[in-house]
């Protein structure tokens, strides 16, 4: 088969390391790509979002399967273009329709899913200007800190958690004012839920679904989690404390109720569906869906994914997914980002990366990079993400914190706490 993966982060880059070992893998092109997936495809400079300069480089190429890494085209509709063209309706999408992408695209319509098919989620209010005095009765309802959620994507920006009940009556009013953009023209409030959180991985065909590897990502810049809000700083999985008991509740009260749920309200699903849990003194809830796998998730997901990618993808195509076996791997996979120094703010990009050539017992997976000639240069803040296995946690994070010192660009940082919660 042909695939054609879009995307250019160190998902996309583990997504065709994962389908260069499958059997039925004939040529693989990447979307824009970087200078890790052009060793193992041929790298497109097409954007994920130009359908019609897809749709013709499809055609011209043969593909046969388009899988989707970001959410960007997924809420832009890309399932729909494909599948409503009669020139290119066999070529198989991997990820969601337009309506199935709402589960992440509207915060609004994933709470309305969740409450009509009983998912436990926060307590919650959708706001508009119209019913602004409502907004604010709800705060005066809840108990510090207040969570105000953009409804629409906010590049992974618009939720505010706030002490103050007065600050939070303004940032409401600005949110709705313009703040997030459009994104915000409705606004989620939704009560404070305490715990640790985890993400669940689901791949399903919209009738019947596989369970990955949980894993559990570091959002912040800094050690123990401080500091400002990055794309993810690192990942570990399977995470202790998602045992048996938590899953089986989450897969009852969760995953069934959401499948079913896309099956009742005739979504046409095809693809993985992201599931942010937050674990409430052992009780599940949902902070939010995202259509798509995560970014680094995918990087210690997929490497504990033994099957064959692109046949559980064929899988998903025809509806036959519950027909396949997922075989898992045991070990623990950890991965470290390595990104540009002042990431998330601004840093310089350009910087000539060198050892990667060296690394042993570990995957490095790269994000922000490009080539350039002879040489692999930064282009964006994450740079490169370094995967390793282990028996134990901290046996996978020797491995990878051991390859990391052999990698070096200008200004590069490095959280050396990844894990360190578990
Ligand atoms: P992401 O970049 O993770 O996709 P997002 O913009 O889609 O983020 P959410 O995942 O809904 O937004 O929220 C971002 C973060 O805010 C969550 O990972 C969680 O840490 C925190 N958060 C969101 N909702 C709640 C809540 N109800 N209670 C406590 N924390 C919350």
């Amino acid at each position: 088969m042909n695939v054609l993966i879009l995307g250019s982060g160190g998902r996309e880059h583990a997504f065709a390391w994962r389908m260069r070992s499958s059997k039925y893998l004939n040529n693989l092109y990447i979307a824009p790509g970087n200078a890790g997936t052009a060793s193992l495809g041929t790298n497109v400079p097409i954007s994920p979002t130009d359908f019609l300069a897809l749709k013709s480089f499809a055609l011209e190429n043969d593909v046969d399967m388009i899988v989707v890494g970001p959410e960007d085209p997924l809420v832009q509709g890309i399932y729909d273009y494909i599948r409503n063209d009669e020139d290119i309706c066999h070529v198989a999408v991997i990820g969601p329709s337009k309506k199935g992408a709402q589960l992440e695209g509207s915060k609004d319509f994933a709470k309305a899913f969740m409450g009509r098919h009983n998912i436990p989620t926060a307590r919650h209010k959708t706001i508009t200007l119209e019913n602004l005095e409502e907004g604010n009765h709800f705060l005066e309802s809840l108990q510090p800190p207040y969570v105000l959620k953009a409804d629409g994507l906010a590049a992974g920006k618009g939720v505010l958690i706030v002490e103050d009940e007065n600050e939070a009556k303004r940032l409401l009013r600005e949110m709705l004012n313009g703040m997030f953009g459009t994104a915000g023209n409705r606004v989620v409030i939704e009560e404070f839920l305490k715990g640790i959180e985890c993400s669940v991985f689901v791949l399903t065909d919209g009738k019947s679904y596989k369970i990955l590897p949980v894993a559990k990502d570091y959002k912040r810049i800094g050690e123990g989690d401080s500091g400002l809000n990055t794309g993810g700083m690192g990942a570990v999985s399977p995470v202790p404390f998602a045992d048996a008991t938590f899953m089986e509740k989450v897969e009852q009260r969760i995953i069934i109720p959401t499948i079913n749920g896309i099956r009742q309200e005739r979504i046409d699903y095809k693809g993985f569906i992201f599931f942010g849990l937050i674990n409430v003194d052992g009780e599940p809830k949902v902070i939010e869906y995202n259509v798509r796998m995560g970014d680094p998730e995918t990087e210690v997901v997929l490497p504990l994914v033994k099957s064959d990618l692109l046949e559980l993808f064929v899988g998903v195509a025809t509806e036959t997914l519950g027909e396949k076996r997922i075989e898992i791997d045991n070990r623990f996979a950890v991965t470290v980002m390595m990104v540009s120094g002042g990431y998330p703010g601004n840093y310089e990009k350009g910087k000539v990366i060198s050892g990667i050539g060296e690394i042993t017992d570990s995957i490095v997976f790269h994000a922000g990079t490009t080539q350039q000639g002879d040489e692999t240069v930064t282009s964006g803040g994450r740079v490169l993400a370094v995967t390793s296995y282990g028996d134990t946690i901290n046996e996978a994070l020797d491995n990878s914190y051991r390859n990391i010192g052999k990698i070096s660009f200008e200004n590069s940082y490095y959280r050396k706490d990844i894990g360190f919660d578990l």
